[in-house]
């Protein structure tokens, strides 16, 4: 089975090497068990800040 992680960034900083995650993106978290973990993990780290993340398969695992 795959585990997933999550990847964010900031949508207002995106390039910018002084703003949020260096402009660039970050892995908050990895080895979830589900997309749904995942996902939902994604939203609450995200809240209302102008962040965007994805979902990705985590390849380590
Ligand atoms: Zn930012």
């Amino acid at each position: 089975m795959p585990k997933f992680k999550v990847v964010v960034w900031c949508d207002h900083c995106l390039n910018d090497a002084e703003g949020c995650f260096g402009g660039g993106t970050e892995t908050i978290g990895s080895s979830f068990e589900t997309w749904e973990d995942a996902q939902k993990a994604a939203s609450e780290y995200c809240g209302h800040l102008p962040y965007g993340y994805r979902v990705e398969e985590d390849d380590e695992y």
